[in-house]
């Protein structure tokens, strides 16, 4: 029986590229083939050279339609097979080709909202719901909203195969997270496309959509964002690298949150567990730095660290991408 393959890749929306998807159906034994678009209709292509090629670059098996059936991210070339211009995983893979002695992890912590119509889910029609301080990882149905989505996208991605580390609540109604990884660049990201997609899929279902909007509402409310905690091999084994590498990352922290998403002005305040964007600073157990170290890491004198500055937007690949070349060599 042949199966269905489901293509999914990054188009070339501005300023945050969306997903989109479709359907190949493949002979069964063989292994999902290079395929095409038309990038005229995803900002990737002008209509009179509008084929893009698609290159499956990450494979699994797809828990929504179930069977032998897969979902297959992909890479976006042109027809020339070199990387198309929307293309950040082909920067990625090179850096993480070059790092690969670093042995890096990295562990995403997805934040997104929950949307119906226009509102987010459990805020009322009109006014707004109660303020902030009992729905993160609250339980009951007046601080909760949108659990079975969140369960079903769990399963998915467990289903999928993908290496998922956790969920919880977040701080607004609506708002909820998951947890990538740890893994190494590549994997991590790959799979966080993956989950995202599935988030969007498995809403459908239900009729309630997602969005990683950084800052959904606005006035005393979380934003969203997609801490992103590291390590090297180095880190994981004492704790004065942990601290070299929050020092690196200060180097370059305009170069960073230039690339950590659209809109971070609007998320990084200061305010809401965020640092100003305006000045990087690091500490232990601090979350409202930039960086933090966490408190167990201080306490086994080695592990991790986490980036608290990229976007619930963010694209992974950049994101992991510009970490390895600041750290890397430290
Ligand atoms: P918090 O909400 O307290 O910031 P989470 O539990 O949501 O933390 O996320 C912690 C993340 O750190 C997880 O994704 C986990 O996989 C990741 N992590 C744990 N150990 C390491 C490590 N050594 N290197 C990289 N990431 C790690
Ligand atoms: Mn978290
Ligand atoms: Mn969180
Ligand atoms: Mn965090």
């Amino acid at each position: 029986m042949p199966y269905k393959a489901e293509y999914i890749w990054i188009d070339g929306t501005i300023p945050t590229p969306k997903l989109r998807s479709k359907t190949k159906i493949v002979e069964d034994g063989e292994k999902p083939p290079i395929w095409g678009f038309d990038g005229s209709s995803t900002n990737q292509a002008p209509g009179e050279r509008s084929d893009c090629v698609l290159n499956p670059v990450y494979v699994c098996a797809d828990p929504i339609r179930k069977g032998g059936n897969k979902l297959v991210l992909c890479e976006v070339l042109l027809t020339n097979m070199q990387p198309h211009t929307t293309n950040t995983r082909a920067a990625c893979a090179e850096k993480a080709a070059k790092a690969a002695g670093d042995d890096y992890l990295f562990g995403i912590e997805q934040e997104y909202t929950f949307f119906e119509g226009s509102r987010p889910l459990g805020f009322p029609e009109k006014g707004f719901p109660a303020p902030q301080g009992g729905y993160y990882c609250g339980v009951g149905a007046d601080e909760v909203f949108g659990r079975p989505v969140v369960e079903a996208h769990l399963d998915a991605c467990l289903d999928a195969g993908l290496r998922i580390a956790g969920i919880n609540a977040e701080v607004m109604p609506g708002q909820w997270e998951f947890q990538v990884g740890p893994s190494d660049a590549l994997k991590a990201s790959d799979e966080l496309w993956v989950a995202r997609w599935l988030l969007y899929r498995v809403g459908e279902d239900f009729g309630i959509s997602a969005t990683l909007h950084p800052k959904p509402v606005r006035g005393d409310w979380n934003g969203a964002g997609c801490h992103t905690n590291f390590s090297t091999k180095k880190m994981r084994e004492s704790y004065q690298p942990n601290v070299d590498a929050a020092e690196a990352l200060a180097k370059r922290h305009d170069l960073h949150i230039a690339n950590y998403g659209a809109g971070i002005e609007d998320r990084l305040t200061g305010h809401h567990e965020t640092a100003s964007y305006r000045e990087f600073s690091y500490g232990v157990s601090n979350r409202g730095a930039s960086v933090r170290i966490p408190w167990q890491v201080e306490v086994d004198g080695k592990g991790y660290i986490e980036d608290r500055r990229p976007n619930a937007n963010m694209d992974p690949y950049t994101v992991t991408r510009l970490i390895m070349e600041s750290v890397s060599g430290v």
